[in-house]
């Protein structure tokens, strides 16, 4: 068993870390100093490090790490500064847990999710209520990323790498007005930040009712897309047009 935290560094990214005794491993380590000191106020020793893709607010930490640490650094290939390649379909044992590795492509075509029996460390490609942009990855690509973490079970957790469901959800709200779900989870991340606490780790199942992007068959996200996108039929059209619509909401 192991307990996860979230370690905030720069505006809004959380690096994950899970514990096991006095071992931890990180997740997306951005920023070195931040996660230094993490380990050192909770007395843990780093024994690996995932990574999911190759942004510098996911991997900027990894060459003072490298200083501190002869550890493993799990993640794409392509990545400097990654010691253990991986890829889809591996799985790891890291702290006595498997973890199996995920592709996600779609915010960059390398992106990688790590999951475990309980969580899902998905980078850029999930938010709370929201997912990522795409950058070189293409919207089908997304689309399908999105329903393949859709389908996990419900109560597992989504540990995202970014502080991003406050402003999420307005867009949701903006999506679908009618959603009693996006209300209660508007009122209760209010109540979280106002304590200066995480939004996340959320679970697939409350992403599944209040994430537009995980509803693009839903009647009416359909219908909401179609205020834009006339034409958009298909969940990826109707994806897609709503990616867009989000890239240029306020
Ligand atoms: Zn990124």
């Amino acid at each position: 068993m192991f307990s996860i935290s979230a370690v905030p560094c720069f505006n809004d990214n959380y690096i994950w870390v899970l514990q096991s005794g006095r071992e931890a491993i990180a997740v997306d380590p951005g920023d070195a100093a931040a996660l230094l000191a993490h380990l050192q106020h909770k007395a843990l020793t780093l024994t690996a490090v995932l990574v999911t893709h190759r942004h510098s607010d996911h991997i900027g930490g990894l060459p003072v790490l490298a200083e501190h640490f002869a550890v493993p650094v799990y993640g794409p290939a392509s990545i400097a500064g990654i010691t253990h390649p991986v890829r889809a379909g591996d799985s790891l044992r890291l702290l006595d847990t498997p973890i199996q590795v995920l592709a996600t492509p779609g915010h960059t075509h390398e992106h990688l999710s790590y999951l475990t029996a309980e969580a899902l460390f998905c980078g850029d490609t999930l938010f709370g209520a929201g997912c990522g942009r795409v950058f070189d990855g293409s919207m089908a690509d997304m689309h399908a990323s999105l329903m393949r973490l859709a389908a996990l079970p419900p109560e597992t957790l989504v540990c995202c790498a970014h502080e991003y469901t406050q402003s999420n959800l307005r867009f949701a709200a903006a999506v679908e007005p009618q959603n009693d779900g996006i209300a209660a989870r508007i009122s209760d991340t209010r109540t979280k930040r106002l304590l200066d606490q995480p939004t996340v780790p959320s679970t697939i199942g409350l992403e599944l009712a209040t994430n537009p992007f995980l509803r693009c068959d839903h009647p009416d996200v359909v219908a909401a897309a179609r205020q834009h996108t006339p034409e958009a039929s298909t969940p990826v059209e109707v994806f897609t047009t709503l990616r867009n619509w989000k890239n240029h909401f306020k």
